[in-house]
């Protein structure tokens, strides 16, 4: 299937007059006022209406997604429709039980009395989502949005331009109370003027910093999904060609454009050299000797993004490091070829940002100690990888780095279990959805408290404070 390269967006983003943002805000507000997002029936049909969105429309969902990122349809059923279709599943199965009013107990000082939780939901939230899973990233959040009674705007990412469209035209014809809104940052700027109920980012720290700053004007509250170097630390206790294999694939799915992919690899320097061959061997088994050639490896976004990627690369050579494999780009038809390098050191250019393609750096290391003091001097990473046998090592990683997520032998499976809330920490995101946590995420947990009229217990606290008041408001509190 031939790439396409022109940026076509600019055209179909730009070619429909646009209706003014706080028009659609509006609209989508009045649906939530009308308070008919609120029955559970609601709510679990949106969910029903989302599996027929994605199940009836998959072929041309996967055909957008080969158009944006040259994903192939088996890679976007995993990583975008069917990962969605289970985080689906497993709101529907639960939230009945999510949603019951919780009971905690009431302080016998308080008592007689019963005091419980009640999710209400907040009204109206604006979901800005990136180009890299621009299906799982948009619709993702919109899971616990509607399960929890919302309403929504939704923003996909003008640099997944396809993808954005079919979004834009299937959406309102299956979903009740959710808008779509095309175009770049200046559709954004317009819709972050709006008052809104909650905003869940997710994005790069550059534009993050935007989208707090006008959250801020109206003290709406935020959920940033960011990214950064995520490390992983291999020793020589683990079975290294299983390493490899598991690293080789975390790292170039979608082509290493994925948020919680392995950025970089922490090595002693024996291990570091032995996981060269074995790196080279299984990006072979995947993408075979020309993997421009495979229809299973993806494309870069842009070709300012694969310029980006290669003058990383050409820059990090130059500072020390060494090509293991990887070989020309094609910057016009946005391939990066999968790219080893070895011999890294942290002050490498290629160490300087997020990576966000398929470059993976070894960088190698005294011990365990150094690579925890590396980790550490840099922001905390969204996820943090470990292949090791040893107990000893994860119990040290666990306790002496932060990290969004852990992932020991295993990286990415973290960022799609419904069952797992998935979020940063520090520079890496504030705040956590998927499953149980977005339907709290995007809820007020509301206090409730019922406490009969008589038998009259607050008399103790009530002036006049004569005597016997004051002893036992003492002996109350
Ligand atoms: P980005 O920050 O450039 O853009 C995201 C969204 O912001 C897009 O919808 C875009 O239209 C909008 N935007 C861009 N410039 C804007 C501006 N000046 N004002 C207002 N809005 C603006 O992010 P990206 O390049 O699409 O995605 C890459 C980043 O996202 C990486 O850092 C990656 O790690 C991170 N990411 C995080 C997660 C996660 O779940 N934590 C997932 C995927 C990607």
């Amino acid at each position: 299937m031939p790439l396409i390269t022109a940026p076509a967006y600019a055209r179909q983003v730009t070619s429909a007059p646009a209706e003014p943002a706080a028009v659609v805000v509006q609209r989508v507000r009045e649906r939530f006022d009308t308070g008919v997002t609120r029955p559970l029936s609601w709510r679990l049909a949106q969910l029903d209406r989302m599996v027929a969105l994605l199940t009836e429309n998959a072929g041309e969902i996967e055909r957008a997604l080969h158009a944006d990122l040259h994903k192939s349809p088996t890679e976007s059923h995993l990583t975008e429709i069917g990962v969605l279709l289970e985080e689906i599943r497993h709101t529907r199965k639960h939230l009945r039980g999510w949603l019951a009013p919780q009971r905690v107990s009431v302080p016998w000082q308080y008592q007689p009395a019963r005091a419980s939780l009640v999710l209400e939901p907040l009204g109206t939230v604006l979901v800005i989502a990136p180009w890299n899973y621009p299906v799982f990233l948009l619709l993702g959040p919109l899971v616990g949005v509607l399960a929890a009674g919302n309403t929504a705007v939704l923003k996909p990412s003008e640099l997944a331009p396809h993808t954005a469209e079919v979004l834009e035209r299937l959406v309102p014809r299956y979903l009740d109370g959710v808008a779509v809104v095309t175009g770049g940052p200046d559709r954004t700027t317009e819709l972050l003027r709006e008052r809104v109920d909650h905003i869940v980012f997710t994005g790069g720290g550059r534009v993050a910093r935007i989208v707090m700053a006008a959250a801020a004007e109206h003290l709406t509250p935020v959920t940033l999904e960011l990214g950064g170097k995520s490390p992983a630390w291999v020793d020589a206790t683990t079975d290294l060609p299983a390493a490899a294999r598991r690293l080789a694939w975390g790292k170039l799915v979608n082509a290493g454009q994925t948020c919680v992919a392995p950025d970089y690899l922490l090595a002693p320097p024996d291990v570091a050299r032995a996981l060269e061959p074995l790196l080279a061997r299984e990006i072979r088994a995947m993408y075979g000797a020309d993997p421009a050639a495979s229809p299973d490896f993806g494309r870069i976004v842009t070709s300012e993004h694969a310029a980006r990627l290669e003058r990383m690369v050409s820059e990090s050579v130059a500072a020390g490091a060494r090509v293991v494999v990887g070989g020309k780009a094609d910057v016009a038809a946005r391939y990066v070829p999968p790219t080893v390098l070895a011999d890294v050191t942290p002050d490498s250019p290629v160490m300087a940002e997020e990576i966000f393609g398929p470059v993976l750096p070894i960088v190698p290391v005294p011990d365990l100690g150094a690579a925890i003091t590396h980790v550490r001097s840099g922001d905390k990473p969204l996820a943090l990888y470990a292949f090791t046998a040893d107990e000893g090592v994860r119990a040290r990683l666990l306790r002496e780095t932060s990290s969004g997520a852990v992932g020991f032998d295993v990286p990415l499976v973290q960022a799609s279990m419904p069952s797992l809330p998935f979020g940063g920490v520090g520079a890496s995101g504030t705040g956590a959805y998927h499953g149980e946590a977005s339907v709290r995420a995007f809820s007020h947990a509301k206090p409730v408290v019922r406490k009969p009229l008589l038998p009259d217990t607050l008399a103790a606290v009530r002036p006049p404070f004569t005597a016997v008041r004051r002893a036992l408001a003492r002996r109350l509190l």
